[in-house]
């Protein structure tokens, strides 16, 4: 069996041999590869497909990016909108992909965004499409992109307080999402979505407040546990702001009653607020996973697979389809990309190694 699947993680020592959970080798020639959805062993199949435009921000998160910036990719190894089309059409036609998402780095910044998604918006069966940014321009870009098909976003806004906003983003620019959250609104991207990750240095003692602003707006928030994905490998479990925390922080203000409705692959669980209808969704990634529900296949912007936010493997789309690879072949290795995916993330396993691309260049 060939071994021609995947590539190493950039930075690590030479090629791999892909491999299944069981440990055997994997060759996207094998012929259960040849047609059919984006199984894995585990019986999931991915239908959401997350997609980053570029690993380019204009913030510096701390929980992401370092203060200094990153070595972005090289121009030219950075998908085209062309080839980005190409796939998403294999995607959808061929592999059954129902859902994407454009993130990055931040997929404002890419130039041809617009034209991204309207390409995307004529693909039978059309799929649902969504952006996650971090709103800045979004003020500007909002109403196009609803015209050229967007369906809804999710704005990352971490606290309301100006202060507590520059030292996380490490840029004074809080005006500009709010702007940005208002005008997707106006402009029918909703349910707008806020995605929040709390500071450990405020304890998440500003959540409260990021749930009124939400409320009174009818944007639906999101706190998300902040993953091991940052730059500088700084992230320690023991300073994580949990799940359980968020519920008793957001419980001393707010009546929060589990959501009956089903979570499906949903990674928020989500409660209502007060009686409902408004709700809070807890992304409790790391202290109660969901990857047993997880439905998710990721694009890079370097044309690159993963199975997962913390796959150790990649497949490398970009090589084959600039190598003159046809429709048939790229999405067998796609299909062979998935089968590798792993149970879980495995945080928690002694033998869990971060993953050597930071969140901005995976696309979370
Ligand atoms: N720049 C856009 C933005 O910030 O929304 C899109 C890319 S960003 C990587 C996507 C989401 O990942 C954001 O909501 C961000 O808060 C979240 N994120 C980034 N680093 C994270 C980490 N270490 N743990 C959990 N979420 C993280
Ligand atoms: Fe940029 Fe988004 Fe990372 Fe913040 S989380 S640095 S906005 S990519």
């Amino acid at each position: 069996m060939s071994v021609e699947l995947g590539m190493p993680q950039p930075g690590s020592p030479g090629p791999r041999v892909p491999h299944a959970p069981d440990g055997t080798p994997v060759s996207w020639t094998d012929e259960r590869f040849a047609e059919g959805l984006l199984h894995d062993t585990y019986g999931r199949v991915a239908t959401d497909l997350r997609v980053s435009l570029t690993d380019r921000c204009n913030l510096r998160c701390t929980y992401c990016m370092p203060a200094e910036g990153l070595d972005w990719m090289a121009t030219d190894k950075v998908l085209t909108a062309g080839e980005i089309g190409r796939l998403l059409r294999i995607g959808v036609e061929d592999l059954g992909i129902r859902r994407i998402r454009f993130t990055g780095g931040e997929p404002l910044l890419r130039r041809e965004l617009t034209e991204i998604v309207t390409a995307a918006a004529r693909l039978d069966p059309r799929p649902e499409l969504s952006l996650t940014t971090n709103g800045l321009g979004l003020a500007r870009k909002a109403e196009e992109l609803a015209a050229a098909g967007l369906d809804r976003v999710n704005v990352s806004l971490d606290t309301i307080d100006r202060e507590g906003y520059a030292a996380i983003t490490r840029r004074d620019r809080i005006d500009d999402v709010l702007a940005g959250l208002a005008a997707a609104a106006d402009a029918g991207l909703t349910p707008v979505k806020v995605n929040a990750v709390l500071d450990p240095r405020s304890g998440g003692a500003d959540a409260p407040d990021l749930l009124r602003f939400c409320l009174e707006r009818g944007y639906e928030l999101r706190i998300i546990e902040q993953m091991p994905l940052d730059a500088g490998h700084d992230w320690r479990r023991s300073t994580m702001i949990t799940a359980a925390t968020v519920r008793e922080i957001l419980g001393a203000h707010f009546t929060l009653t589990p959501d009956r409705r089903p979570r499906g692959s949903a990674p928020a669980q989500r409660f209502l607020v007060d009686g409902g209808p408004a709700t809070v969704g807890i992304i409790a990634s790391v202290s109660e996973p969901f990857c047993g529900a997880c439905d998710r296949t990721r694009l890079t912007a370097d044309g690159q697979i993963r199975n997962c936010l913390f796959a150790r493997e990649e497949s490398d789309l970009r090589a084959a389809l600039r190598g003159g690879a046809g429709d048939a072949e790229l999405a067998a290795r796609w299909r062979a990309a998935m089968w590798t995916k792993r149970a879980g993330h495995g945080i928690d396993d002694p033998d869990f190694v971060q993953p050597d691309r930071p969140m901005s260049a995976i696309g979370g």
